[in-house]
C-alpha cells in the first residue's frame, strides 16, 4: 500500500535520523489541532495541546522545515474576535491543506474497506472486511472504526489528524434528509442517516453518497474519466445504478436519488424485481442473474443449491459459452444506455461493479445496443469501457469526496 510500511510514522518524516517517541506525539498532536483548527498561534496551540511553549516551538520549526505548516501573519480566530487595533498579531501556523489526510469508506453489499489518504488521492492505509452490510447497520458502523483503526496504523498516522471523511453507500440516499431511502438492499438501514451515524463514530466532518455517484466521482478524479465533463458511471453488481456526471458535475437530482437505471423496465421481460415491478434491468442482469447463467454452462451437472466456484470474470473472455453470456448482459444493459444515451449524450459510459470486471464481452455487448437503438449522432459520440481502476472507483471517489471538504474547510 501506499509508499510507507505500518511502521514509519510519517508519510515524510526525514530518513537521517528516527525521532524520539515523544517528539512524535508532540508532532502528532500539532497536526490534530491544527487540522481541526486549520490556523493558530503558537500560544493557541500551546493551550490546546496543553503542551509547552518551548516544545509547540521546536515543533513547528521541524513541521515548517518538512513543508507541512506555514508560518504567516494571517489573522487567527483569537484576533478576529479581538477588537480592530487591540492587541499584538502573533504569527500564525496554518496546515498546509496540501498534506492533510481524509478517511474514505466504500461500503459494499458483502464489504467495508476503510483509507486513509492524502490530498493527491495516495493511499496511505487501507483495510478491509467481509461482512453482510445489508442486514446489520450497527455492526457495520462498529467494524468502520475498527477498520479506519487499521488503515491509520498501516498509514502511521492517528484518528485526530483526520480533516474530513467520506462514504459511498450501496443504497438510494435521500439528499434533503441524508436518509436511506426505500426500496433498497440495505433494508435494515431504511430511515438511517449514516452520515451523522459516521459523525457520531468518528466526530469529524463526513459526507456520504451512493455508490454510483461515488464511482463516478473516482473516475474523474483518479481514473478513465479524467478529460471527460460528461460522464455515466455504470456499477453493475447486485444492483446496478448509474452516477452521473453532467457538464463537470455531479447530478443528483431533486431528492438526490438519480441514476437508478436499474429499475427502469425491459420490453418483453417478466422476471420479477425487488421493487415490486417486473421487467426491471437489475432482475435480468445484476451479478447474481448472470452468475446463476454462468453456472448453468460452466457446471451444467450443479444442483440448483450448489455452491460453484466460478473462475474470475475477467478470464472467461476467451470462454466461448461463458463470453456469450456475459455479452448478452452487456446487451441487455445497453440497452437501457441507449435511452439514457439519448437523453444526455454523454462522452463516455464507464463500467464498474463486479460485472464491469468482465471487460470486453460485456463492453462489447453494451456498445452493440447502443449502436443499435441510440441515435446515430450521440452514439457515436460516447466511447465505452470498463473501468481501469477495477473494483476500487468508489473509494477513490469518498477519497475525492472527503478531500474536497478537507481543502475548502
Ligand atoms: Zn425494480
Amino acid at each position: 500500500m501506499g509508499r510507507e510500511s505500518a511502521t514509519v510514522p510519517c508519510m515524510t518524516a526525514p530518513a537521517t535520523s528516527a525521532p524520539s517517541a515523544r517528539r512524535l506525539r508532540t508532532r502528532a498532536a500539532l497536526l490534530a489541532v491544527l487540522g481541526e483548527h486549520g490556523t493558530l498561534s503558537r500560544a493557541e496551540i500551546s493551550r490546546l495541546t496543553g503542551l509547552s511553549r518551548s516544545a509547540v516551538s521546536s515543533a513547528v520549526t521541524d513541521l515548517l522545515d518538512e513543508g507541512l505548516v506555514s508560518e504567516t501573519t494571517a489573522p487567527t480566530a483569537a484576533d478576529l474576535a479581538r477588537p480592530a487595533g487591540r492587541g499584538r498579531r502573533a504569527a500564525a501556523v496554518t496546515l498546509r491543506r496540501a498534506h492533510a489526510l481524509v478517511l474514505a469508506f466504500d461500503f459494499g453489499h458483502t464489504h467495508v474497506t476503510a483509507a486513509v489518504a492524502d490530498t493527491a488521492g495516495t493511499v496511505l492505509g487501507e483495510a478491509t472486511a467481509h461482512l453482510d452490510v445489508d442486514n446489520h447497520p450497527r455492526e457495520v458502523l462498529d467494524a468502520a472504526r475498527i477498520l479506519a483503526d487499521r488503515a491509520l496504523g498501516a498509514a502511521g498516522h492517528r484518528l485526530e489528524e483526520i480533516t474530513a471523511i467520506a462514504a459511498g453507500i450501496p443504497g438510494a440516499l435521500d439528499t434533503r434528509t441524508n436518509v436511506v431511502r426505500a426500496p433498497s438492499t440495505l433494508s435494515q438501514w431504511i430511515g438511517m442517516d449514516p452520515a451523522a451515524e459516521l459523525g457520531r463514530v468518528f466526530d469529524r466532518p463526513v459526507t456520504v453518497g451512493n455508490d454510483a455517484e461515488m464511482g463516478a466521482r473516482g473516475e474523474r478524479a483518479y481514473g478513465t474519466g479524467r478529460t471527460v465533463n460528461d460522464l455515466v458511471y455504470v456499477k453493475a453488481s447486485t444492483g446496478i445504478g448509474a452516477g452521473l456526471l453532467l457538464d463537470g458535475r455531479i447530478y443528483r437530482g431533486a431528492s438526490g436519488i438519480s441514476g437508478e437505471i436499474g429499475h427502469i423496465q425491459l420490453p418483453d421481460t417478466g422476471t420479477w424485481c425487488r421493487c415490486g415491478n417486473r421487467g426491471c434491468l437489475e432482475s435480468v442482469a445484476s451479478i447474481v442473474e448472470v452468475r446463476r447463467r454462468l453456472v448453468h454452462v460452466l457446471a451444467p451437472g450443479a444442483r440448483p443449491d450448489e455452491a460453484v466456484d466460478l473462475p474470475p470474470l475477467d478470464h472467461l473472455a476467451d470462454v466461448p459459452a461463458a463470453a456469450r453470456v456475459i455479452g448478452e448482459a452487456g446487451r441487455t444493459i445497453g440497452r437501457v444506455l441507449a435511452d439514457l444515451v439519448n437523453c444526455l449524450n454523454p462522452a463516455a459510459i464507464i463500467i464498474g461493479g463486479e460485472l464491469g470486471q468482465a471487460g470486453a464481452p460485456l463492453v462489447h455487448g453494451i456498445r452493440e445496443s447502443v449502436d443499435r437503438y441510440a441515435q446515430p449522432a450521440v452514439a457515436e459520440a460516447v466511447d465505452i469501457r470498463a473501468s481501469r481502476l477495477g473494483l476500487r472507483s468508489e473509494l477513490y471517489g469518498a477519497i475525492d469526496a472527503a478531500v474536497a471538504i478537507a481543502t475548502t474547510r
